[in-house]
């Protein structure tokens, strides 16, 4: 580091250009990943309406393209620290490149059949912070692209604002950040020009030491803080650890607000689970959904294979293996695929239960030196047949962050 440093002092001073060639010596370009298609176990599912199956954010094929000035993605930020050296206008440019690359995501989507996507909440980084916040009407062209690229294809687009979102808080101060990270989502999917099926997901947040007062203030922000706008577009969703579907429901139905559950969030139902049964939860949540018109959604996740605490079954799986029984045979319900493999998890529902044709090649990383980043089925196996038992990523425990962070010091090393 020292050593570094003092380099660079040189080059500053002008004197050492050599040493600033040697230190900028490229590295090895890392090959793209190559994909197989390993077998699946076929499986039937009695579901007769349109099963559209998406995921969230990430495309992993996309991500990891090489070399990495290619590699397409929508979570370009930074930190305030950075904002200060490089100003307002370098972040809104992070914006405007991700918003680029949700237009090659959506396409690549429509390519391999996938209709449905989360949008990243980093999409623009910053935007609703209370200092350093502004506006998207300098990306309004591009995020009417996006909009119209969608509707085209007839791609639904959701989002996910953050778990500090919480609508119940005691804090005036942590509801009025809620708000205007509410209202961030909202105008990007207004200036998108997304219809009704454009929602934005919520969790109850925390209970604050006492439930039913918090829920009381969450009806409160919902009716009284949230615009016209904001409270179109919102939809709850249960959590494993406070508020499960039975918990929302009464809530839900009072302000007509839609509920996200399912088997779906049938991993978290099933770490949580409410007294009544599934299949009373989802009729009374989609009746919601369609009494104000907006096509339902459910969450699907299956817990890690092998995990048995409550905090071991919270992480997902990279896959998911079935589709939720209880999924009513009739009707048109989009699932979104929660799982750590993205996109690669719902091509695999796809050939599990062939709804939908999955192009060659787009499978499974192979490439030794990835497996451990990416494909866990792969690894999964690799780990059967040398009885070993699979490693996870190093940065599997850390929060989006604590990533951060580490990609920042990581940066800082450079
Ligand atoms: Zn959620």
């Amino acid at each position: 580091m020292g050593k570094r440093r003092s380099q660079k002092a040189a080059v500053l001073e002008g004197t050492e250009v050599m040493v600033k060639k040697k230190t900028r010596k490229p590295r090895s370009p890392i090959p793209e990943p190559t994909y197989i298609i390993p077998d699946v176990e076929r499986k039937e599912t009695t579901f007769k309406g349109p099963l559209i199956l998406g995921y969230a954010c990430l495309n992993t094929i996309l991500r990891n393209k090489r070399p990495a000035a290619e590699s397409i993605f929508c979570s370009r930020t930074c930190r305030i620290d950075t904002i200060k050296k490089n100003g307002l206008e370098w972040v809104k440019d992070l914006g405007r490149k991700n918003c680029q690359d949700l237009l090659s995501i959506i396409q690549w989507n429509h390519e391999n059949n996938i209709r449905f996507m989360r949008i990243s909440s980093e999409m623009f980084p910053f935007a609703s912070h209370a200092t350093y916040g502004y506006s998207l009407d300098y990306c309004a062209p591009l995020l009417s692209q996006v909009g119209a690229l969608a509707s085209q294809l007839g791609h639904r687009l959701t989002t996910h604002p953050g778990q500090f979102t919480q609508l119940g808080s005691p804090r005036a101060e942590v509801v009025q950040s809620s708000l205007r990270e509410l209202q961030y989502h909202a105008e990007m999917m207004d200036r998108m020009g997304l219809g009704v099926d454009g929602v934005m997901i919520v969790h109850g947040g925390g209970v604050y030491e006492d439930k039913a007062a918090t829920i009381e203030r969450i009806k409160e922000t919902i009716t009284r803080v949230l615009p016209k706008n904001v409270r179109e577009r919102l939809v709850l969703e249960n959590d494993e650890l406070c508020y499960n579907a039975e918990d929302l429901l009464p809530l839900c139905e009072e302000l007509d607000i839609p509920l996200v559950f399912g088997k779906s969030h049938y991993h978290h139902d099933a770490l949580h689970p409410s007294s009544i049964s599934r299949r009373q939860i989802i009729e009374r949540a989609n009746a919601v959904w369609i009494r104000r018109g907006i096509k339902p959604k459910q969450h699907l996740s299956e817990p890690r294979p092998g995990a048995e605490t409550l905090m071991e079954r919270r992480a997902h799986a990279d896959r998911c293996q079935s589709l939720p029984e209880e999924l009513p045979d009739d009707m048109g319900r989009p699932v979104w695929v929660k799982a750590k493999d993205k996109e690669q998890a719902v091509l695999h529902l796809y050939r599990i239960y062939g709804l939908q044709p999955v192009k060659q090649g787009k499978k499974h990383l192979v490439v030794l030196g990835l497996i451990c980043v990416r494909d866990k089925s792969v690894q999964n196996l690799y780990g059967h047949l040398m009885k070993i038992r699979p490693r996870r990523p190093r940065d599997a425990n850390l929060t989006r962050r604590g990533r951060r962070k580490r990609a920042e010091r990581k940066r800082q090393m450079t």
